[in-house]
């Protein structure tokens, strides 16, 4: 007979919060009664629990149990709450010493043998005890390596609820086996691989320097995704902050790599064109995942043969990427997740995709307007360069010049992007995101002579109002790469051919 209380931590969307389950333990007939807002599954975890309690070994108190899991208005899922639930019912009923978890969060689905089962999202649970001044965090051997990366908090792994029984009755230890060499990173794709293709490397250069959405039009090839996988490889490396966000996502998706650390590098999803809505945003049943969008926070996400996707997935996509994050919204409430990704399309220029181009096109007529009118919906309106890419000719194979690495791209990338977070701040920190009220603002609109060439192209409808902000944009990157303070005729005319893709 009593109380106890024992720290774990619940996740909203990225962001960990520590929780507190109390038991409490008191006469009359045997049952246990939790409360708290527990989902579906923390109900199902009842049975779970008490056949884990029994196969370890410990004694279920045979009395009427009540288990609260605290603040009421944070909304728990999942079963990682297992493990402390069990400890707190055993603390409460059986006698077990809490003494050594007293500053201790714990973490685990509890397997029905009393075996600590991974779960998902355990490095933000673990910032968040870590946050919290929590002394010990208990997790499952398999989430050891990614508690590891929380700086400055002990962490300790169980493999059975036995072993923290036996823990805190001083009969046992916690494990800490040493930490796994780091898996090798594959260094990511290099530009100079890439040989020929002026047009299409200088697309994505710009695409890197003002973050730019990108769109690549070209016949089988051409070397579309090529150039995409190499984006992310010229992007700046993430910040810390941003670092750890990253991570946590993929965390929370349950997509992190074992022994990859943190990841530093801007992630690259390219997810298939038959992909579920659920798989782009995110969803699914239960703690709704993080989808392809949010994997690819803070980097790029790549719709190969984007034509080919359903209408209604590419819509789907228009509201995170204008906003920067997902809202999930599911019986029990929202969950949102950050996404703020950078948008990279790739199409053939029609259905029967002939290598030779336009003059091999076997399509019946109509069919080419047709498959066009599918990609220039609302979510191409939103992307700044609009590039044809064409096959390379052999000659460009044998050109003795090599083509520049990722290296050298990236650090001009870097200088571009640092004059233009300067010349923004507050307002944006990449010329993609300016809000077009700033770039025609007095201070930074450009002079009648410069924007002289997008005015021609309104007058003669090759330009709506909006094209003519997103060339304006592209012009300061241009300018940025070439470092220039403003944007000269030439940068115009520039990011003017980077919209021209034919047939539009
Ligand atoms: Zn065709």
């Amino acid at each position: 007979m009593g109380y106890a209380k024992i720290r774990s931590v619940a996740l909203q969307g990225v962001v960990g919060q520590v929780i507190v389950v109390e038991a409490d333990v008191a006469p009359g007939l045997p049952s246990l009664v939790v409360s708290g807002l527990p989902d579906a599954a923390l109900t199902e975890a009842r049975d779970r629990i008490r056949a884990a309690v029994h196969n370890s070994g410990a004694t279920w108190p045979q009395q009427r149990i009540t288990v609260n899991l605290l603040p009421a208005h944070v909304r728990k899922h999942g079963s990682g709450f297992d493990t402390a639930m069990a400890l707190a019912v055993l603390a409460a009923g059986a006698n077990l010493p809490t003494s050594l978890l007293v500053d201790a969060v714990v973490l685990g689905e509890l397997g029905l043998d009393g075996t600590l089962r991974p779960v998902r999202g355990v490095l933000p649970a673990v910032l968040a005890a870590s946050r919290a001044g929590a002394g010990l965090v208990v997790v499952p051997p398999g989430n050891l390596e990614e508690a590891r990366l929380v700086p400055d908090v002990r962490v300790r792994a169980a493999d059975c609820l036995g072993r923290i029984i036996g823990f805190v009755h001083g009969t046992e230890s916690l494990l800490d086996p040493p930490p796994a060499p780091p898996a090798a990173q594959r260094a990511p794709a290099d530009l100079a691989d890439v040989l020929g293709q002026e047009r299409g490397r200088r697309a994505v250069e710009l695409a890197a320097a003002g973050r730019h959405h990108l769109a690549m039009f070209g016949p089988p090839g051409a070397g579309k995704t090529m150039l995409a996988q190499r984006l992310p490889g010229i992007l700046p490396e993430l910040t810390e902050e941003e670092s750890i966000e990253v991570t946590a996502l993929h965390s929370v998706a349950g997509a992190l790599p074992p022994g990859g650390g943190l990841i530093r590098r801007a992630p690259l999803q390219a997810p298939h064109h038959t992909a579920s809505i659920a798989a782009l945003v995110g969803g699914g049943s239960g703690i709704a995942k993080p989808g392809a969008i949010s994997l690819a926070h803070q980097g790029v996400l790549f719709l190969d043969e984007c034509a080919e996707f359903a209408a209604s997935a590419l819509n789907a996509l228009r509201e995170p990427l204008e906003h920067g994050e997902v809202r999930l919204r599911r019986v029990h409430g929202e969950t949102v997740y950050p996404a703020n990704a950078q948008l990279v399309l790739a199409a053939n220029p029609c259905p029967c995709a002939r290598p030779g181009g336009d003059a091999m096109c076997q399509c019946p007529p109509g069919a080419r307007i047709r498959y066009r009118s599918r990609l220039s919906g609302p979510l191409l309106d939103r992307v700044d360069l609009q590039v044809d890419v064409v096959a390379v000719r052999s000659a460009a194979l044998f050109d003795t010049e090599p083509a520049e690495s990722s290296a050298t791209v990236a650090a001009r990338v870097v200088r571009a992007r640092q004059a233009a977070a300067h010349r923004w701040a507050p307002h944006a920190r990449s010329n993609g995101d300016v809000p077009a009220t700033v770039l025609r603002g007095r201070r930074f609109r450009l002079p009648r002579t410069v924007l002289q060439p997008l005015a021609t192209a309104m007058d003669r409808g090759q330009l709506s109002a909006r094209g003519l902000d997103r060339t304006t944009r592209v012009a300061w990157t241009v300018a940025d790469l070439d470092g220039r303070d403003v944007p000269v005729l030439d940068d115009v005319y520039e990011a003017l051919e980077m919209r021209s893709r034919s047939g539009r």
